[in-house]
């Protein structure tokens, strides 16, 4: 059930997608490939397969001892939105869905949760907006740049309750948890990857160390199913 619901989601969130962003990010995602492949020799053509500016040039396979959260900051110059987290984040991933926000000429978003109670707005919160009030994960996108903020789950009964999901980039601070797997990965085709690319996306990723799964990685959708479980008075546990 829980399975079926975030693959539920994952469509919706393909539906809802706004197909002028989904050009945009297609035309840069175009222009860098035609740039890349200028720029590289001929031994190393279509190696690189770019995904996120964060992973492509590796990153570190773990975080900082002891770091305890920083400040994320959006992309406008003037008056930027300000949000602090004050705790390490957790589960960090890169996601294929078409919601999570990523910046231009991405293929794929890094999210990263921490408990809502240790996030807050510092500035410029009235720039906040939510993008789908309907969704599970609460968006907030800046009104001025677009970049997303922070993301509450307050559905009740929902197992992710409490968290909030968070673009650690945004931050100036180093020795945030890394990304370790890669959600929801066959969703880049219909935020506009052409199919035929799959086998190499899903290579690259597993090059990176990033196991590539196309719902949750295997340890939360356990935990969805057996909340789920829990509340249909099936969990048995030995
Ligand atoms: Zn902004
Ligand atoms: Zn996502």
């Amino acid at each position: 059930m829980a399975r079926t619901a975030v693959r539920k989601q994952s469509r919706k969130n393909a539906n809802k997608a706004k197909p002028a962003k989904s050009t945009a990010a297609k035309k840069a995602a175009k222009k860098s490939a035609g740039k890349a492949k200028k720029a590289a020799p001929a031994k190393a053509r279509g190696s690189a397969v770019k995904l996120h500016p964060g992973i492509d040039n590796g990153f570190p396979k773990a975080g900082k001892r002891g770091f305890a959260g920083g400040r994320l900051v959006c992309n406008c110059a003037t008056d930027p939105v300000v949000v602090e987290v004050k705790s390490q984040t957790a589960h960090n991933h890169a996601c294929g869905c078409t919601k999570c926000w990523k910046p231009e000429g991405a293929i794929l978003s890094i999210v990263a949760v921490a408990p809502s109670d240790k996030v807050s707005v510092l500035k410029n919160g009235q720039k906040l907006k939510v993008v789908d009030p309907d969704a599970v994960i609460l968006r907030h996108a800046c009104t001025g740049c677009g970049v997303h903020l922070y993301g509450p789950v307050e559905r009740d009964g929902h197992p992710f309750k409490g968290l909030t999901f968070v673009h650690t980039e945004l931050s100036k601070e180093s020795g945030w948890s890394p990304p370790g797997f890669a959600a929801f990965v066959s969703s880049v085709i219909e935020g506009g990857v052409p199919p035929s690319r799959m086998p190499a996306i899903r290579k690259r990723l597993k090059d990176l160390g990033l196991e590539p799964y196309d719902c949750l990685n295997p340890a939360l959708m356990d935990y969805l199913a057996t909340a789920a479980a829990r509340k249909a008075g099936t969990l048995h546990e030995e």
